[in-house]
């Protein structure tokens, strides 16, 4: 394969915009799509915030948008995940497997995954009770009690979502303070079909085939107790996925890309957008703008090193 001037890994609203960008320069570039393609817009519904949709747009629907103008200006998509990457001399390399595709530029926006509690059970339950996505998955609870786990705006958010459809919610949270911002804190308590439990912990979740409840403990004082639900949201942060580019590539303590002067990262002609590199507003619009960016400052970098 000849060497490539943009290979973006991840397709996310970061990745596309900047395919849809780089392809309109005429840069052709090559778009690494993994497991979750499309991102984390693609487990969501509806997406009310998104300008220029004023009805709303479903995350899918939407995500395959986002691909289909990519294609139309030329970019062309792999399937597959990259295993490795070498960004020690130029061209850099990006493995999948045995596969190595040199790029003059890469443009990294792998995005960020669910946290996990990490009880054994969580993952054997997972779809089966278990979620880290009330916006997909809350329509199954209708009628139902379930529990959501954390104390972040997202944890308050996603319960609040969940009582249009089930029966209760038991908001679970580690500390007996709220991370959340207060006005999302004062909605939840508010909210009749929410019940609080702080200084609680979830030690197992309980179920053969699905969830029938989960074992929480009080830790101040060391009660244990099964609570009866057939959900549990488990809303506790997201992670960047960012494994690849240790040692190689400057990371916050959470392992957040650092990036400056826009989406450069430390290594020349390699750029990072979206959520891998942003903790703090982690938005559709604001992951495609730097998407937007990275691919403007790869086409300069481009330029640059053919002038
Ligand atoms: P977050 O603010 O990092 O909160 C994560 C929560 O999960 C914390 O309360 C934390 O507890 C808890 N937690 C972490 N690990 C845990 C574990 N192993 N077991 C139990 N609990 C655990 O994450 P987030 O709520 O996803 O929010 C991320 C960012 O997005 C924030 O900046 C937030 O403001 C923003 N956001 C904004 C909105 C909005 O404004 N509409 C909505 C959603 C998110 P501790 O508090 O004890 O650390």
């Amino acid at each position: 394969m000849q060497i490539q001037d943009v290979v973006i890994i991840g397709t996310g609203p970061a990745g596309l915009t900047a395919a849809i960008y780089s392809a309109r320069a005429n840069l052709k570039p090559l778009v690494v799509e993994g497991m979750q393609a499309g991102g984390q817009l693609t487990i969501t519904s509806d997406v009310e915030n998104y300008p220029g949709f004023p009805e709303g747009v479903m995350g899918p629907e939407l995500m395959v948008n986002f691909r289909k103008q990519a294609e139309r200006f030329g970019a062309s998509f792999l399937t597959g995940e990259v295993t490795k990457v070498d960004f020690s001399k130029t061209p850099h390399k990006v493995y999948i497997g045995d596969k190595m595709i040199e790029a003059k530029t890469v443009i990294i926006s792998t995005g960020a995954s669910a946290n996990l509690i990490g009880l054994p059970n969580e993952w054997r339950l997972m779809g089966k009770g278990v979620s880290t996505c009330a916006t997909c998955d809350g329509f199954f609870f209708r009628g139902h009690e379930i529990a959501v786990v954390g104390g972040g705006d997202s944890a308050m958010e996603e319960a609040n979502f969940l009582t249009r459809f089930a029966k209760k919610v038991t908001l679970i949270h580690r500390r007996d303070k709220f991370r959340a911002s207060k006005i999302m804190v004062d909605r939840a308590y508010k909210n009749p079909k929410i019940e609080v439990l702080l200084d609680t912990v979830v030690e197992d979740v309980l179920g053969e085939k699905d969830v029938t409840g989960i074992k929480i403990k009080k830790l101040k004082t060391g009660e244990a107790k099964e609570l009866k639900v057939t959900g549990i949201f488990v809303s506790i942060g997201h992670s960047p996925n960012t494994k690849l580019f240790k040692g190689l590539l400057d990371m916050d303590q959470n392992g957040y890309l650092i990036t400056k002067d826009g989406p450069k990262t430390n290594i020349p002609g390699v750029y990072a957008a979206g959520d891998v590199q942003d903790h703090v507003y982690r938005q559709a619009i604001t992951a495609a703008g730097s998407g937007c960016m990275a691919a403007i400052d790869a086409e300069r970098y481009l330029e640059n090193l053919h002038a």
